[in-house]
């Protein structure tokens, strides 16, 4: 425990930011956009003030990797070079190690079988390591990446791992070998240059094979498939590598293919990643999202690039990314580009050439096109389907006006378009909501709500149920108003108006018991609070009909079933302020410089965050 210090151990899969004794980053545990996931070296401990996850270094590292203890404490003495001594027999020790930790080690040795036959066989250093050496590869990069080779016989591989004692079923299962059907087995890689992809703990999980021959007919490049410890969705080919990079420069650079990744780092531009053997995910540009919130595409020009890029673009947006675009000049890949030009060159074009998604996707536009009113109208509508995906308003708002400067377009019209397309597509992002999703899309739906919900519209709702059925018995020997005023008592109000209403409907109804008639609260007040008072009750500020639909909560009228109405009154006013609090809390946690200060509130954030489940259990929305 002395050795595997939290903020290290951490800081392999979270970037944290010092603030003041302790350090702060975005929780590896749920979605969040603010930092609340504070690590205190002092303590050895970290705390997430989102989701209220909590523990220590081994803790970490059981979740994070989903790993029981006795595997976390083996992860955490390896990365220390801590031996472990275990008190049972070598074999029986093998046998326990559960799979997953044998399908590392078995991909560990293929990647050292492979990495000797590139640099000591004789087939390997006259095909491969020339190969490799004229695409200027220097030993560095070959080491640093692991690279190896694959050689011409059928089953060299799988022979030399049964012969070293490794278990033929791993074989099969981590997709090194095939079996046939008379179960001899036989190697999927031959005659390839071996990429390893690591993990973001730097464990080997697949390899990439590219081929040599030209004339060969098989593909160029061939992956590992998917396995327990491969999921190639969630794998950037050179984030082990380039991770540091990435938050050095607080930016990451996605590119096509394994060659361009080595080639750019060996260049020096070391924050640049691959997503490999499939097409960019989701999960994927999450990875990026824990190091970065900037990330630059850099695609081939050619159309099939293009499309790759287009649907990056919104799926990066989507995820709350800075999104910028780099186009090479044509004939040039990255391999080919920074080869030709030295890296201070390369740095300035890359500065000079990024360009936000916008004025890259209008630069991809034929001349044509723009002066075509109709196909102007299109891809206008288009950017604004990608526009809308971006959550932050002022974002959205500078890319409106670059629309509208790029394709001299009307700013108002394109502001009005856009609002119609949020409105429908909040819609139907919460059409048929699944109330039994998992962890993520549940917070999503809470900020859903939140958003639609505001204080001062619960407050106003709140108003009219007690304004409308105060004076009805909540209970046998209470009214609705005295329910209402003991379940608020304390609460700051929002809206002054119904703050003051409030107070004077309270006081009403405490002189003369229990009679208080809306008309004589405002008799005295001016114009616009009366005016505030009719809007109330005359229901404009009841739950619009999305708002019923999408909590699934049927419609009852509501004279027939006023003590529904007043208890779901203060649940959802409730249920908004601590959310409220919630929320500052996480952003609080910035600021705060002691421990004791974050300890007192991560205690208070325990109750709330309780309370809101509870909240939202009673309400049905949880
Ligand atoms: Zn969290």
């Amino acid at each position: 425990m002395n050795a595997a210090r939290v903020d290290e151990v951490v800081g392999e899969f979270v970037n944290l930011k010092k603030r003041g004794v302790n350090l702060l980053g975005l929780c590896p545990f749920h979605n969040e956009k603010t930092p609340s996931f504070t690590v205190s070296p002092a303590k050895g401990i970290y705390k997430c003030f989102g989701c209220g996850k909590a523990g220590n270094s081994v803790n970490f590292i059981m979740d994070h990797e989903s790993l029981s203890y006795p595997e976390a404490l083996r992860y955490l003495a390896d990365k220390y070079n801590i031996e472990i001594e275990e008190t049972v027999l070598a074999k029986e020790e093998i046998e326990q190690k559960t799979e997953r930790d044998s399908l590392y080690i078995l991909m560990s040795a293929a990647q050292k079988y492979y990495s000797e036959r590139l640099h000591e066989d004789e087939e390997g250093k006259t095909i491969a390591l020339t190969y490799l050496k004229e695409r200027a590869l220097t030993p560095k990069t070959i080491e640093g990446f692991q690279l190896g080779w694959s050689s011409l016989g059928r089953d060299d591989f799988s022979q030399w791992a049964i012969k070293n004692g490794y278990n033929r079923e791993y074989l099969v299962k981590t997709g090194m070998s095939f079996e046939t059907e008379q179960g001899s087995l036989f190697d999927r890689f031959r005659e390839r240059i071996m990429f390893p992809i690591h993990n973001i703990a730097g464990k080997i999980v697949g390899f990439g094979g590219r081929i040599l021959r030209s004339n060969a007919k098989e593909a160029k490049y061939i992956n590992s498939p998917e396995t327990d410890i491969y999921n190639k969705s969630k794998i950037l080919y050179g984030l082990f590598q380039a991770r540091k990079a990435i938050r050095q420069r607080d930016e990451a650079l996605l590119v096509e293919g394994y060659m361009d990744v080595l080639a750019l780092h060996q260049a020096g531009i070391e924050h640049a990643v691959a997503s490999s053997g499939t097409s960019l995910t989701d999960d994927q540009l999450r990875l990026v999202k824990r190091f970065t919130d900037n990330i630059t595409f850099l695609f081939d020009g050619d159309a099939a690039g293009q499309k790759a890029a287009l649907r990056a673009i919104d799926m990066a947006l989507e995820l709350e990314l800075n999104v910028k675009m780099l186009l090479l000049p044509a004939d040039h890949d990255p391999d080919s580009f920074v080869k030709a030009y030295d890296i201070e060159y390369v740095e300035q074009y890359f500065k000079d050439h990024s360009q936000n998604f916008i004025a890259f996707r209008i630069g991809l536009l034929p001349e044509d096109v723009l002066r075509d009113p109709i196909k102007k109208s299109e891809i206008v509508r288009e950017m604004l389907n990608s526009v809308v995906l971006i959550k932050d308003i002022i974002k959205r708002n500078l890319y409106l006006r670059e629309i509208s400067k790029l394709l001299d377009f009307d700013e108002k019209v394109l502001n009005d378009e856009l609002r119609r397309m949020a409105a429908s597509k909040f819609k139907k992002d919460n059409k048929a909501p699944d109330l039994t999703l998992a962890e993520p899309q549940v917070i999503s739906q809470e900020q859903a709500i939140r958003s639609q919900a505001t204080a001062v519209n619960q407050e106003k709702q709140l108003l009219k149920v007690l304004l409308l059925y105060g004076s009805r018995m909540y209970t046998d020997d209470m009214t609705s108003a005295q329910f209402i005023y003991r379940e608020t008592s304390g609460m700051e109000w929002e809206n002054d108006h119904c703050r003051i209403l409030f107070e004077r409907y309270r006081e009403a109804t405490e002189q003369e018991n229990n009679l208080a008639d809306v008309n004589f609260l405002i008799h005295d007040q001016p114009e616009e609070m009366r005016r505030f008072v009719y809007d109330v009750i005359t229901e404009r500020y009841q739950l619009s009909p999305g708002w019923e639909k999408f909590l699934r909560r049927t419609v009852v009228s509501p004279d027939a079933n006023y003590k529904e109405e007043v208890k779901s009154a203060i649940g959802y006013l409730k249920f908004t302020k601590i959310s409220k609090i919630v929320e500052e809390n996480q952003k609080g946690v910035a600021l705060l410089e002691t421990d004791e200060a974050i300890d007192e509130l991560f205690m208070l954030q325990q109750v709330l965050l309780n309370m809101r489940k509870q909240l939202a259990v009673e309400l049905g929305i949880g």
